[in-house]
């Protein structure tokens, strides 16, 4: 029988494979054991490959490695280039972790947060610089001493959204600056015509890894749907939230003024839930996602801005709110979910406007997914006290002026909670996906 390869059979050196281990990666995962033999012999590489595959791990460790087996130490050695603040920032800490034991300096440059203070970190001459594509534009004209001139890896990670975010010309500007002679790694979860045309441009003796097909989901992930009115929808949502009390949840929505709503709403109901969306700054998000990741609160309710990249290994339930009209939105929001091998459940709510939706993603991703089995006179006794809920949330977030008050800040809006009902919903037991 074929043993399962380990990070050394693979060639990763003792220190990186030291750091694996502090970091709990036993074996590789099949896009590192296929990427970093490829890369390690100087070849570019094009990674197709689904969420939470461990594709960051795929880079980083063939980068470090290269930095490790370099003549003398090299100040802006490597560049990530990645869609999202939250994402970048998250590259960053795979760099700082892998790279604890030996030193290694990261600096990441997103908006959102002070120049200054990411010129200091750039006066340090950190080793890899992650960062979204304006601010590191930003930093490549404005900020003294800063070049990449001497740049030999360059990295684009989620290519496609790169490319949806109008991110075209930044990166074009970014490519101008980076030498030729260098070793290109393109991840992409999609390879959308405009990804092609980016490869085109920037890769060239490359090696090409597909670890799934277009479209799909980890097997880890069991997927359901509930049909139910709309009307019932937040109903639904927190008779889900009720039956599985103890999971770590994210809830997608399709506006972000729908994200604090319910976020308001549920927290008024006694829940422990926090808002996630593009219109929050840069610090309220961090501050979100971190009391996420901390378990100080176990439901983000959010908007596309957290459908991709973002890890967050607990997360057990998906809640699709909204149904995207998109199939890869889809894709993605049930991405957050079965993680690194992990398993996870995802449910759609759909309703009489996103049954078109949904019936297009089934078709799109081939697979008819099984109906949540709900005990629809048990989740409708909830109905009056989250209507209740619903309509001060909804008077709330008017007041405000659809801006958050400070009152949204806390935990605090179980004060305004209707009396709980006296009939206690069965839990359920975690179900086993596949
Ligand atoms: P990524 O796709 O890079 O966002 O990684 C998804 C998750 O997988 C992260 O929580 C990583 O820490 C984890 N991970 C990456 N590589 C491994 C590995 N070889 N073994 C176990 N977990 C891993």
């Amino acid at each position: 029988m074929e043993h399962e390869k380990s990070f050394k059979d693979i060639g990763v050196c003792d220190l990186l494979v030291e750091a694996c281990e502090n970091l709990g990666w036993k074996t590789p995962t099949q896009i590192q054991a296929q990427a970093i033999p490829s890369a390690l012999e100087g070849k570019d590489i094009i990674g197709v490959a689904q969420t939470g595959t461990g594709k960051t791990g795929a880079f980083a460790l063939p980068i470090i490695q290269a930095l490790l087996d370099a003549d003398r130490p090299r100040p802006f050695f490597a560049c990530v280039i990645a869609p999202t603040r939250e994402l970048a920032i998250q590259i960053g800490e795979v760099f700082s972790a892998l790279g604890a034991g030996i030193g290694l300096k990261t600096a990441v440059l997103v908006g959102g947060v002070d120049m200054n203070q990411q010129q200091f970190a750039l006066a340090r001459r950190p080793h890899i610089i992650v960062g979204t594509p304006g601010r590191l534009l930003d930093h490549l004209t404005n900020t003294k001493g800063f070049s990449f001139c001497s740049l030999k890896h360059l990295v684009l990670d989620e290519a496609d959204r790169l490319l949806d975010m109008d991110f075209e010309k930044s990166i074009d500007d970014i490519l101008k600056v980076i030498p030729h002679e260098r070793r290109t790694y393109l991840f992409s979860a999609t390879m959308t015509k405009k990804v092609k045309k980016l490869q085109r441009a920037c890769i060239r003796n490359h090696v090409k890894i597909e670890i799934s097909s277009v479209s799909s989901t980890v097997e880890s992930l069991m997927q359901q749907y509930l049909l139910i009115p709309a009307k019932q929808k937040a109903c639904a949502l927190v008779y889900l939230l009720m039956k599985m009390p103890e999971y770590t949840s994210m809830v997608f929505t399709r506006t972000c003024a729908e994200t604090e709503i319910l976020a308001l709403m549920l927290r008024f109901l006694g829940f422990r839930a926090m808002h996630f969306n593009g219109n929050m700054t840069q610090v309220k998000r961090l501050g979100a996602l971190n009391k996420f990741k901390a378990g100080d609160c176990n439901i983000l309710v959010c908007t596309n801005a957290a459908g991709r990249g973002l890890d967050i290994s607990s997360v057990d339930l998906v809640i699709v709110y909204d149904v995207p009209a998109e199939q890869e939105d889809y894709i993605h929001w049930v991405g957050r979910t079965a993680r690194a091998g992990k398993s996870g459940l995802a449910i759609a709510l759909v309703t009489e406007y996103s049954i078109g939706n949904y019936y297009r993603i089934e078709q799109e991703t081939g697979k008819q997914l099984p109906t949540y089995p709900v005990e629809k006179e048990e989740m409708l006794l909830l109905y009056e006290r989250v209507s209740v809920a619903r309509r001060i949330a909804d008077k709330k977030y008017k007041e405000s002026g659809g801006k958050k008050s400070k009152e949204y800040d806390d935990l605090e809006e179980t004060k305004y909670l209707p009396k709980k009902s006296s009939k206690k919903l069965k839990k359920i037991k975690r179900p086993r996906p596949y």
